[in-house]
């Protein structure tokens, strides 16, 4: 498989990459920043030539993990590592089903199935690893500082606090994830969850802050169900 890197993609990025495609078709891998061809979309899947794109300029400002209460650096690990898991996803069905190569787009079934296949992927991998540094996210990383800096100046607090975690697998203030979640909402929901981090069950502690992992954070309504089984 051969990798195409234009701009200068996450080293980690591009090592799993590297690992998951050597159970499909892929033969490139392209990364690129703003590709107009892709109006916005932060992947596509050739099947004619079996190629997969990745933009990391639109990994950078889909902010749609933020509204999980989850922080703006993971939230762009999070894309990248999404889009490359959803994309090598649709080599694989094309790979089963070789007719699908005929249609303009791809039935919604099987974006709603490469979707799900990749978020199984990221929970996997962020049980084993922290979020990368800013430093060891190649031209992600540089973009990543020039808008912390930026923002720096509107919410001090919040930048310092993103720079001190990086490298860790914390990603989310407990009660802005709470305050997302669909049943976690309430205070006495949100209560229980900042006990239970206090109590060592769940998340971490950082000072008086109370966190979540990636783990819990990506899908906190999944980890509420168990601990209230409990
Ligand atoms: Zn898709």
């Amino acid at each position: 498989m051969e990798i195409i890197d234009n701009v200068g993609a996450p080293p980690e990025l591009v090592r799993i990459i590297h690992e998951e495609a050597k159970d499909c078709d892929v033969t490139q891998v392209i990364f690129g920043a703003f590709i107009p061809g892709l109006h916005g979309d932060k992947g596509a899947f050739n099947p004619v030539v079996g190629s997969i794109i990745i933009d990391l300029g639109a990994c950078i400002v889909d902010k749609a993990w933020m509204k999980k209460g989850i922080m703006f650096i993971p939230c762009v690990w999070f894309n990248l590592l999404m889009t490359a898991f959803h994309e090598l996803t649709h080599a694989v069905q094309l790979e089963a089903e070789p007719e699908l190569a005929g249609l303009d787009a791809l039935p919604q079934e099987y974006e709603d199935e490469a979707t799900e296949i990749a978020e199984r992927r990221l929970l996997d991998w962020v049980k084993e690893h922290p979020v990368p540094k800013l430093s060891e996210m190649g031209w992600v990383g540089e973009q990543l500082k020039r808008l912390l800096n930026r923002l720096y100046a509107e919410m001090p607090e919040a930048v310092i606090e993103e720079v001190d975690l990086q490298g860790t697998d914390i990603v989310a203030r407990a009660v802005d994830a709470a305050r997302a979640s669909k049943e976690y909402g309430t205070e006495e929901k949100t209560a229980l969850l900042l006990k239970q981090i206090d109590e060592g069950m769940v998340g971490a502690k950082v000072g008086d802050r109370k966190y979540l992992t990636a783990y819990e954070a990506i899908d906190l309504d999944y980890v509420q169900h168990k601990t209230w089984e409990d």
